[in-house]
C-alpha cells in the first residue's frame, strides 16, 4: 500500500502539466521580445498602397510599405475578372487532390506556363513555395540513397526544414560563401549523390546569389542544383523569368523553385525541372500526393497575372526607379540599411522590441505599416524593418515620405539605438 501510494505521489507531482507547458513557453517567448501579434489590414483594390487597418474594434487608414505582392497583380483587374469568372464556372473549391479529382484544365495548362517561364520541360504545382521547398527537398533527400546536401546558411525555413525532416548528411556553407562551399565539396566521395540548395534572392537581405560561381562548381563536383527564386520571379530577367534566366544559366539549374504568392500577386508554389525529374517528385512527394489542389480559380488568375507580368517592363522599373528613391532618402538622413540593388531595402534596428516601438510609432503617427521582422523570420539581435515597394507607391510619395517621416522617425529610432548600441 505504501509503494502505491509512493508512487501514486510522485506520479502527480512529475505527471506532464500540459497547460503550464504552454503558457510558460508563451510567457519565455513574450519576455524575450518574440511574440508575435497580427495587425489586420484590408488592402484596398481600387488605391492601394491605402489600406484599412481594423484597430481596437475601430478602422483606421494606413499605408503598406511591406507587401509582397510586388507588382500589385492580387488587384490587377484583369485577374480579378479570370478569377471570378472561373468561380462561376467551375465553383470555389477544386474538388480533392490532384490524383482524385482535382487536376483541372487550368492546372495542367498553368503548369505548362510556368515550364514555360523557366524554360524547363515541365512543371509541378504545390499549395504554396514553403510546400514545394519542403517536399521536393524531402523527397529527393530520402530518396537519393546517401544523398548530401550543400545548403546556404540564410537559406528559407521551408528548405531547412525538407532537409533536416530527411535526416541526411548537411554541409551548411557560409552566406553566398563560394570559397567555403567548395571547401566542403572538396570533402565529398565523387559517387556520393550531392545537391546544392540555395535562393537567388535572399528575400531577408535583397541580396543575389553568384548562381554562375555556384553552377560551376555543382558541374565540377556533380552535384544537382535546387534553386529558390521566390522573391525574382515576375521582377527579375526577361520577362520575370527570374535571375536564372537574366543570367542564361537557367539551363544549368537542376531545379528552380518559385511562388504564385508574391509578384504574381495569388496562391501557390511551384518546381520546374526536366520532365523526369517532375514526374518522380509528382510520384512520390507526400505534399503534393496527399493534399487538395488549389481552386482552379486560383490557376486561370495565375496564368492571367503571369501574361501580364511577362509585359511589365514597366512596372519593374518603377520598383527599381522608387527602390532607389527611398534608398536616397535613406542615405540623405544617415538612416542606415543593407546596400543592395534590389526591390528588398532592409533597415537593421537589431532588437525585437525597438523594431516593434519603431513600428507602433510608424503606424499610429504617420499611418505606414511596416512590419518589425525578428527572430525565427531572422537570427536573434538581426531584427529589421523589410521595406518593399511596389508600382503603386508613387514616386512623388516615394520622396516625401523618406524625406518627412523617416527623418522623423526611422532616424530618431534608428539612431537612438545605434548610438546607444555604440
Ligand atoms: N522561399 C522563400 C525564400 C520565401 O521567402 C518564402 C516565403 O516568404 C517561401 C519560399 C514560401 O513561399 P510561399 O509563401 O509561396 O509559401
Amino acid at each position: 500500500v505504501l509503494s502505491f501510494i509512493l508512487r501514486f505521489v510522485s506520479y502527480s507531482f512529475s505527471k506532464m502539466n500540459y497547460k503550464k507547458y504552454f503558457s510558460d513557453e508563451l510567457t519565455s517567448l513574450k519576455s524575450q521580445g518574440l511574440y508575435r501579434k497580427f495587425r489586420q489590414i484590408n488592402r484596398n483594390q481600387v488605391n492601394f498602397p491605402k489600406a484599412t487597418e481594423r484597430f481596437e474594434g475601430k478602422e483606421r487608414a494606413v499605408e503598406v510599405w511591406c507587401s509582397n505582392d510586388y507588382l500589385n497583380l492580387s488587384q490587377h483587374p484583369l485577374v480579378i475578372l479570370e478569377s471570378v469568372k472561373v468561380v462561376k464556372e467551375l465553383g470555389t473549391g477544386s474538388g480533392g487532390t490532384r490524383n482524385i479529382s482535382g487536376t483541372s484544365s487550368y492546372h495542367a495548362d498553368l503548369e505548362s506556363d510556368l515550364a514555360e517561364l523557366h524554360n524547363k520541360e515541365a512543371a509541378l504545382l504545390f499549395p504554396s513555395a514553403y510546400t514545394a521547398n519542403q517536399s521536393t527537398l524531402w523527397t529527393l533527400c530520402k530518396k537519393l540513397e546517401g544523398c548530401e546536401v550543400y545548403s546556404d546558411e540564410l537559406n528559407h525555413a521551408s528548405m531547412i526544414q525538407g532537409i533536416k525532416n530527411a535526416n541526411v548528411t548537411t554541409h551548411v556553407f557560409k552566406h553566398n560563401d563560394i570559397e567555403h562551399l567548395e571547401e566542403l565539396l572538396k570533402t565529398s566521395n565523387a559517387n556520393t549523390p550531392k545537391l546544392i540548395v540555395f535562393e537567388s534572392l535572399y528575400s531577408m537581405e535583397g541580396l543575389r546569389s553568384p548562381i554562375k560561381e555556384i553552377v560551376r562548381l555543382a558541374k565540377k563536383y556533380n552535384a544537382l542544383t535546387y534553386l529558390d527564386e521566390v522573391h525574382s520571379v515576375g521582377l527579375y530577367g526577361p520577362e520575370g523569368r527570374g535571375i536564372a534566366a537574366e543570367l542564361s544559366v537557367s539551363d544549368d539549374i537542376d531545379i528552380i523553385n518559385g511562388t504564385l504568392s508574391k509578384a504574381f500577386g495569388q496562391m501557390g508554389g511551384y518546381i520546374a525541372a526536366n520532365s523526369d525529374i517532375i514526374d518522380f517528385i509528382r510520384s512520390f512527394a507526400p505534399g503534393f500526393i496527399f493534399t487538395s489542389s488549389a481552386n482552379p480559380s486560383i490557376a486561370a488568375a495565375s496564368i492571367q497575372a503571369i501574361q501580364i507580368a511577362k509585359k511589365a517592363d514597366i512596372l519593374r522599373a518603377n520598383i527599381r526607379a522608387n527602390s532607389d528613391l527611398i534608398r536616397e532618402g535613406l542615405t540623405e538622413y544617415d538612416i542606415p540599411f543593407l546596400a543592395n540593388d534590389s526591390h528588398i531595402i532592409p533597415i537593421h534596428l537589431y532588437d525585437p522590441e525597438l523594431c516593434k516601438q519603431a513600428a507602433n510609432v510608424l503606424i499610429e503617427e504617420h499611418g505606414i505599416y511596416i512590419q518589425p521582422i525578428f527572430y525565427p523570420t531572422v537570427p536573434k539581435g538581426d531584427e529589421r524593418f523589410r521595406v518593399t515597394i511596389t508600382p503603386k507607391h508613387s514616386a512623388s510619395d516615394a520622396v516625401s515620405y523618406t524625406h518627412l517621416r523617416a527623418h522623423e522617425t526611422g532616424r530618431n529610432i534608428v539612431c537612438r539605438h545605434l548610438l546607444e548600441k555604440k
